[in-house]
């Protein structure tokens, strides 16, 4: 059981696949990332965004398992993760979201937030299912990273002073660096 509290710093891990993305998103080069919460990171999902909008949300805690989070932090990234969802959606106006928590290849706590639309090639399963991923070409992140930061700071911050009145003076939205955007 942790004793960390919110906004302890980021502990990374050595050989986490997760951990190893957070510290090049600290380090301002990571183009797939959104912006850094509380309890954990937005991501892109650069290779699977024929889901326009595929979001990650990545755990600040290199930590495998919900029950390993204190119930304080338990709340607190779930409320995020519900929060980063809602954002997705405002964005992307997807006809369906999904929500995964796996972690069998990489134990480090990290939602997939998959935007399902209208046009799915496989709407009754999810995507790891049926057809292969369509391969497509790089993705101009900055304009999806763009939309989805727009929501996030309206979304999240209401999220955040509605859970956590006592934490404020509230959430500061941590934003990737446009300039660091090398796609067109
Ligand atoms: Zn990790």
């Amino acid at each position: 059981m942790t004793s960390a509290r919110i906004n302890a710093p980021t502990e990374y891990s050595a050989d986490c696949f997760v951990c190893g993305r957070i510290a090049l998103a600290d380090a301002g080069q990571n183009p797939e990332f959104v912006a850094r919460l509380r309890t954990g990171y937005v991501f892109l999902n650069g290779g699977r965004q024929e889901y326009r909008g595929y979001t990650l949300f990545s755990s600040t805690r290199c930590v495998p398992e919900l029950h390993s989070l204190n119930s304080t932090w338990q709340t607190a990234f779930l409320r995020e993760m519900a929060a980063v969802g809602h954002s997705v959606f405002q964005a992307f106006e997807p006809a369906k979201l999904n929500y995964a928590l796996l972690g069998n290849g990489v134990p480090h706590l990290h939602w997939h937030i998959i935007p399902r639309y209208a046009d799915d090639p496989n709407p009754q399963r999810t995507i790891w299912e049926g057809p292969s991923p369509v391969a497509i070409p790089t993705v101009a992140m900055g304009s999806l990273r763009d939309a989805l930061l727009r929501e996030l700071e309206r979304t999240v911050r209401d999220a955040i002073e509605a859970t956590y009145k006592d934490l404020r003076p509230g959430l500061a939205v941590k934003r990737a660096d446009s300039n660091a955007d090398s796609n067109p």
